[in-house]
């Protein structure tokens, strides 16, 4: 697709300010399968559908801003990440990109288990029938209540984070009578972002016990001694939307030294090795994120590498992608309320949403596409920011894209790739009212976490 084809430049601005964007794409109207769900298109009229139901109608039904999520993606991608690793393998869904009953039973069907990180995840993963022992419970402070209701639900692991923990579990396990299965989280001094990873001796941050300076063999040996836990492997998460697979590799390495050491010493071989989720995906056509297979490819290997050469058995591997299930299935609706061209620099849309339902514009300066929803349109491109509705200049949703220039008020704009992290980190700022999320498959659509009302918000005030 070239880019420079397209004879018009932006209407607003001669000469393009400073942004994240190349030039105008060749076809406003084009929806690149990269960035958008499965189902999704356009149909005869030009209006986008999803699960064989168009924009509009949905607009009508369910109001806007919302989020629908294409539910026939969602279980090809679980289905993807499940079949690539194989029965000697496990794929954990990390709960916290976006959970709901409906999603849990999508993952148990699809034979995947999941991660949680809260008494409040635990709930939900519990309530949508995920079986105790497919799930696993992470966090760098879980406290006393959420520990004993995770041992007592019988939870399939539990990711020790500090020595505090460690006493702590045991302690609560055997007072139930109880062995509870464990991993020690480590920090292998590998930090991936995006396209770069930087490999240090030690690792500047809260999560998990350093191994460099041998604190997390001492957290093995002091595992090993409690009757309370039954220490199955070793954990590590290196960062989020990865595209670069050698911070993996240099992670198995560290970790699978440090089960050569755990032979060595104790004259035991872990069983498990868990080494995260981070996996990127495509939030614009500049992304290039890897299919599970690839990943799956690369990361059994590498740790079978690294195992051959220590002389260990192979442990079994577990991966925890988040955002690269959920993250691609979900777009965002908006309807475009105010349209303010700003001469020689950009458009401001105003939308019905904003840093409520999408915080990581904000947050990470994270980038966004979108696309006019409601109808096609062959006006010329125009450089837009879209922001949303809240008292802050930093309600950005998309930084910058562009639109067609006859974009109004009424329109509905979509942007894509928002499963992931939206409605998970959404917020009342503003008192605004948290979107739903829309399930929508072969033509039927069903809220599965509904809107919120006023009354909702008024019955948390009690004074
Ligand atoms: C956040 C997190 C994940 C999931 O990360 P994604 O980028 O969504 O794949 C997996 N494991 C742990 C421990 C995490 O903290």
């Amino acid at each position: 697709m070239s880019r420079s084809a397209h004879p018009a430049g932006p209407r607003h601005a001669d000469v393009l300010p400073e942004g994240h964007y190349s030039a105008p794409p060749a076809d406003l109207n084009a929806l690149d399968p990269k960035v958008w769900a499965q189902t999704v298109t356009r149909d005869a009229q030009g209006v986008v559908t999803v699960g064989g139901i168009d924009v509009k109608t949905l607009a009508e039904r369910f109001g806007t801003p919302a989020y629908f999520i294409d539910e026939a993606d969602f279980r090809t991608r679980a289905r993807a990440w499940r079949t690539a690793f194989g029965p000697d393998a496990d794929v954990f869904y990390a709960g916290k990109a976006f959970l709901s009953r409906a999603v849990v039973r999508w993952l148990y069907e699809e034979g995947l288990n999941l991660d949680v990180c809260s008494g409040g995840e635990l709930s939900t993963a519990l309530a949508g029938g995920m079986p105790a022992d497919r799930i696993a419970f992470h966090g760098n402070n879980k406290s006393v209540e959420e520990i004993t209701k995770a041992v007592e639900a019988g939870v399939g692991r539990i990711v020790l984070d500090s020595f505090q923990e460690i006493v702590r579990v045991a302690h609560i396990a055997s007072s139930m009578g109880k062995r509870q299965r464990v991993q020690i989280r480590v920090t292998v001094g590998v930090e991936a972002h995006t396209h770069e990873f930087i490999a240090t001796a030690h690792e500047d941050q809260k999560f998990g016990i350093p191994l460099a300076d041998g604190q997390a063999a001492e957290a093995v040996r002091r595992a090993l001694q409690l009757d309370g836990l039954e220490l199955i492997g070793i954990h590590s998460h290196i960062g989020s939307q990865i595209f670069d697979m050698s911070g993996f590799e240099v992670a198995a390495h560290r970790v699978v030294g440090l089960l050569r050491d755990i032979r060595d010493e104790h004259g035991v071989e872990l069983p498990e090795i868990d080494l995260g989720g981070g996996l990127g995906i495509a939030y614009t056509s500049d992304d290039d994120p890897r299919e599970p297979h690839e990943i799956a490819k690369a990361l059994t290997e590498i740790v079978s590498r690294e195992c051959e050469g220590a002389r260990l058995r192979t442990p079994r591997i577990s991966v925890e992608p988040g955002r690269a299930i959920v993250g691609p299935t979900a777009f965002t609706l908006y309807e475009v309320g105010t349209i303010k061209p700003l001469q020689g620099l950009r458009t401001y849309v105003s939308v019905d949403g904003g840093m409520s339902d999408n915080i990581r514009t904000a947050l990470y300066d994270a980038e966004y596409s979108v696309c006019l929803a409601s109808r096609t349109s062959d006006a010329e491109p125009m450089l837009v920011r879209i922001v949303g509705k809240h008292c802050e200049s930093g309600d950005i949703v998309v930084r910058d894209a562009f639109l067609p220039a006859d974009l109004a008020p009424g329109d509905l704009i979509a942007v894509p790739a928002t499963g992931a992290y939206c409605r998970s980190m959404a917020s009342n700022y503003n008192h605004a009212l948290r979107p739903p999320v829309v399930a929508v498959s072969d033509s039927d659509a069903r809220v599965i976490v509904r809107r919120e009302t006023e009354d909702d918000l008024l019955r948390l005030d009690v004074g």
